[in-house]
C-alpha cells in the first residue's frame, strides 16, 4: 500500500504538522507498505525544506516546485499533488495531511477528485484487529470520541489535528532521495494578488505548545499586554475567547473554540474566561490546562488542572516576574 503525505511550508518553514503526519501514517503502516512525501514548493526556500523531510523516515520525498505554488489556490494545489502521484510507482491508497487551514480545504476537493473516503480532524489513528486502519474523532465539542473505518480496497483521505501525534524524529542511517516531479499548472481559475495577515504571530496558534488565552475579563485591548508578555516568555502564543473578539479587544484571528481555532497545546492558560462549551469545544484536550478566573465557580475550573482564584491583572505579573528572575 502506497501512503502519501502531503508536506507543507508556511514562509518558507516546513510546518511541524507535516512531521506529525508522517509519524501519524507510520502508525498504520504494514510490512511492505511504503511512504513518499510530496512537497509542494512555491519557490527555493521552501524546495530546501525537502531535506528536513527526507532523514525523517520516509522512503522517498517529491518536490513540486512552481511559482504558482507560492499562494494557496485549491485548483493549483490539487493538480500539483496529482501530477506528484504519477511520479509514484503505485497509486496512493492514503493520503496524509494537516487539519491546517490549507489541508482542510484541499482534503475534500482531493478526495473527490480521487474518489476517495475522506476522514477530518484525526486525533488518533489504530490498525484494528481485522486489519483495518481506525481513526478517532472528537464530537459534540470534545464531549465524546468516534472512531472511524473505512471501507478496505477503497482509498482514502485523512486530516490529522496539529500537535495530536509526537513529530517524525530525525533517524540515523540515509536519507530518503528527494526528487522534483514535473507539473504544468492549469489555467488558472483564481487568481491570488495579495495575502493581508490581520495578526502576525511568531508562534502559529494551532501549533503553539503554549498558549496564553484571554477573555473579556481582559476588560480592554490594553489587557492582552501582560498575556503577550508571558506568552512570549514561554515561547508561546496568544489566543481569544469569543467574548474578548466580540468586544472588539483583539482580533478575531486568535478566536478559539467551536467558531474560532481548535488548539492542544502543552500549556493552556486561560486569563479571564469564564470556560463556555463553545469555547471548551476550542482547547479542553491541552495536555495542561491552567486557569485564572476571579469566580471561583467559572465553569473554566472544571476543565483546569490547576486553578488560580484571583484578578489576572495581579496573577500575570506575577507569573510573568517569576519567569524573569529564574
Ligand atoms: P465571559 O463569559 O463574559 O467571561 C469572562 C470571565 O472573566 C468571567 O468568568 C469573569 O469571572 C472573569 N473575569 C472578569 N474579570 C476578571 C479579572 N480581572 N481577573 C480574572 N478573571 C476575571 N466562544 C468562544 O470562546 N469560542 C467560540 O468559538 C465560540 N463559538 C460560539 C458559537 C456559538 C454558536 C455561540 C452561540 C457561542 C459561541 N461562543 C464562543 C461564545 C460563548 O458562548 C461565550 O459567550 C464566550 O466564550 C464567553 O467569552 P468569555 O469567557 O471571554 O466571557
Amino acid at each position: 500500500m502506497q501512503h502519501v503525505v502531503v508536506a507543507e511550508c508556511r514562509d518558507g518553514k516546513l510546518r511541524r504538522v507535516s512531521l506529525e503526519a508522517i509519524a501519524a501514517a507510520r502508525q498504520c503502516m504494514a510490512d511492505g507498505d511504503t511512504l513518499a512525501v510530496l512537497l509542494l514548493a512555491g519557490g527555493a526556500e521552501d524546495a530546501a525544506e525537502a531535506t528536513h523531510l527526507a532523514c525523517r523516515g520516509p522512503d522517498e520525498v517529491i518536490v513540486i516546485d512552481h511559482p504558482i505554488l507560492a499562494r494557496y489556490t485549491p485548483e493549483a494545489f490539487a493538480a500539483a499533488l496529482l501530477a506528484a502521484a504519477e511520479a509514484l510507482p503505485m497509486a496512493p491508497s492514503a493520503w496524509w495531511l494537516g487539519h491546517t487551514a490549507i489541508g482542510r480545504d484541499l482534503a475534500p476537493r482531493l478526495a473527490a477528485r480521487l474518489g476517495a473516503g475522506q476522514v477530518s480532524d484525526a486525533i488518533g489513528v489504530a490498525t484494528g484487529a481485522d486489519g483495518r486502519v481506525r481513526f478517532t474523532r472528537a464530537l459534540h465539542a470534545g464531549k465524546a470520541l468516534e472512531q472511524r473505518a473505512l471501507l478496505p480496497g477503497d482509498p482514502w483521505v485523512v486530516t490529522v489535528r496539529p500537535n495530536n501525534f509526537p513529530p517524525a524524529a530525525e533517524r540515523a542511517g540515509p536519507a530518503a532521495p528527494i526528487r522534483s516531479a514535473a507539473f504544468n499548472p492549469p489555467p488558472p481559475i483564481v487568481r491570488v494578488r495579495d495575502v493581508v495577515r490581520r495578526v502576525s504571530t511568531a508562534v502559529d496558534l494551532t501549533e503553539a505548545r503554549v498558549i496564553v488565552a484571554g477573555g473579556r475579563g481582559v476588560k480592554h485591548a490594553d489587557g492582552f499586554a501582560p498575556l503577550a508578555k508571558l506568552a512570549s516568555l514561554l515561547g508561546g502564543a496568544v489566543g481569544a475567547s469569543r467574548g474578548a473578539c466580540d468586544a472588539g479587544y483583539c482580533d478575531y484571528a486568535l478566536q478559539i473554540g467551536q467558531t474560532g481555532k481548535t488548539v492542544t497545546p502543552d500549556l493552556y492558560i486561560a486569563c479571564g474566561i469564564s470556560g463556555a462549551v463553545q469555547h471548551l469545544a476550542g482547547m479542553s484536550r491541552s495536555r495542561v490546562i491552567v486557569a485564572i478566573n476571579k469566580d471561583p465557580d467559572a465553569p473554566i475550573f472544571s476543565v483546569a488542572d490547576y486553578g488560580i482564584v484571583g484578578d489576572l491583572f495581579e496573577i500575570v505579573p506575577l507569573l510573568i516576574n517569576e519567569l524573569i528572575s529564574t
